[in-house]
């Protein structure tokens, strides 16, 4: 199966869409790669749908990633004694470290690094930001506070600080536990929440060591500060709008997500665009004008990939979501101002090999009018640098490594596929030539640019640039 758009589509499993036959039809509606949230779900869940995403892989023919969502150092706050308490405006309340249950003047909150942090002014922000409270004053085990806004908190309701960064680690021990469940299920990505600073990836990377790719969800103002350093050690990156919505104003929401797109584009890191992209399709079939908007926004603006969450996990209309989706994005990308639009920033050439090459073969593939480019690549690297380039050819990115092909389902505009490592020049324009075609890209007569790296088999830059025609495979 060929995908004649370059967006990509992540989709959340859950209760609504863990069934194989549900998963295998969200993938034939477009899904390119699923994601297991360990936020939610038993290890048992997330094997069964592993499984059964591997079994649509088979069915549809086509590689598909799945991405391993750890829940990260999300701070909560402990219970009370009567479940919830009401607020009202000005009203003291206490934070400490006190286990026991709260009433409507103290209640726990078992984070002792969160005090640490705190001075006279600060703010937390709780349930989702419907709740403000004012710090007067704080110490090492506890902060006096006073109601700033919201009327009513329950037990394990989520806090958030935003400002500074808090030092705590970047992974809890249920997220080490999950990570290594999931590395043992063969997880292609692991996306990591409420990531901080850059060590916090250093951290996850040193954990996964290469048995997946990693990706850093940008959901809170430390990580926006510390971007360019994040994106040094992520191979991925999500803008998380759900919680970075709660820890930054609504209006910074729309900055955040040009800024995080250009900076990963500028890398060649794949971005994904996440949250409420069509939310009221979790209850409505069809999605609001502001919704289809707001998807096709992101298509213009050349993400890599858009996430459905509670539409697919938890909603009433998971596969019209993705169709829904599916139609937004291949109707942006034939109108004819998309790809200035969505190249308005031609990302700069990179003093590497790689670069020389991919920026040479978009070049090439525009002037010859190219049918598709091929790609021959081992750990993805030179196809995710041709994908930098946002060619408005096809590009098969043709891989010897399941691994590689799953991880690059993420990517703008890759088409992964399976075949042979190539041992003379002879099998790579073969090879080539066989795969565009069969893939649909191609077809007798027309031309196929070739990137591969020489010697043959080993991996390493591409370092050669062959112009091949479809018929070359009949000489
Ligand atoms: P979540 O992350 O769905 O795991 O919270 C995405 C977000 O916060 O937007
Ligand atoms: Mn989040």
């Amino acid at each position: 199966m060929t995908r004649a758009r370059r967006a990509r589509i992540v989709a959340t499993i859950g209760p609504a869409s863990r069934e194989p036959g549900q998963i295998k039809a969200l993938a034939k509606a477009g899904v390119d790669v699923f994601r297991l949230n360990f936020s939610h779900g038993s290890h048992d869940d997330h094997a069964a749908a592993f499984k059964a995403i591997r079994g649509a892989e088979l069915a549809i023919r086509r590689p598909l990633g799945i991405l391993a969502d750890l829940q990260g150092p999300k701070l909560r706050l402990g219970r009370f004694a009567d479940g919830s308490i009401s607020l009202q405006p000005d009203q003291p309340l206490r934070l400490d470290l006190d286990t026991t249950a709260g009433d409507d003047r103290r209640v726990g909150m078992p984070h002792p690094e969160i005090f640490r942090a705190l001075q006279p002014g600060s703010l937390l922000l709780l349930d989702d930001g419907k709740v403000r409270l004012r710090v007067e004053k704080a110490g090492d085990d506890f902060c006096e506070t006073v109601v700033e806004a919201g009327d009513r908190l329950s037990d394990r309701k989520g806090v958030a600080v935003p400002g500074g960064t808090i030092p705590i680690s970047a992974l809890t021990d249920k997220d080490l536990e999950d990570l290594a469940f999931a590395l043992r299920l063969g997880v292609d990505w692991v996306a990591l929440s409420f990531v901080q600073r850059a060590s916090d990836m250093a951290e996850l990377k040193k954990l996964v060591a290469g048995r997946a790719a990693c990706l850093a969800k940008i959901e809170k103002p430390a990580a926006l500060e510390h971007l360019d350093s994040i994106l040094d050690y992520s191979d991925g990156v999500m803008v998380a709008r759900g919680d970075l919505g709660v820890e930054c104003l609504p209006e910074e929401v729309p900055v955040a997500q040009k800024t995080i797109v250009r900076a990963a584009r500028n890398r060649g890191v794949p971005v994904i665009v996440a949250t409420q992209m069509l939310e009221s399709m979790t209850a409505s079939p069809a999605p609001t004008r502001a919704e289809a908007s707001d998807v096709a926004n992101a298509v213009y603006e050349g993400a890599d990939a858009l996430m459905l969450s509670a539409e697919t996990a938890a909603g009433k209309y998971p596969i019209e979501a993705v169709q829904v989706m599916d139609r937004i994005m291949e109707r942006v990308e034939s109108d004819p101002r998309w790809p200035g639009l969505m190249d308005a920033e031609h990302a700069g050439m990179d003093d590497v090999d790689a670069d020389a090459l991919v920026a040479a073969a978009r070049k090439a593939a525009e002037a010859a009018s190219t049918a598709c480019v091929v790609v021959f690549t081992t750990t993805g690297g030179t196809a995710r640098r041709m994908a930098r380039e946002r060619p408005l050819q096809p590009v098969v990115a043709l891989t010897p490594s399941p691994d590689t092909a799953r991880r690059l389902a993420l990517v703008w505009g890759l088409e992964p596929r399976l075949g042979q490592q190539p041992a003379t020049l002879e099998d790579v324009t073969e090879d080539a030539v066989r795969h565009a075609v069969d893939a649909g890209l191609a077809s007798p007569g027309q031309r196929v640019l070739i990137l591969a790296g020489t010697p043959f088999g080993a991996p390493g830059a591409a370092n050669l640039l062959r112009l091949a025609h479809a018929p070359s495979i009949r000489n």
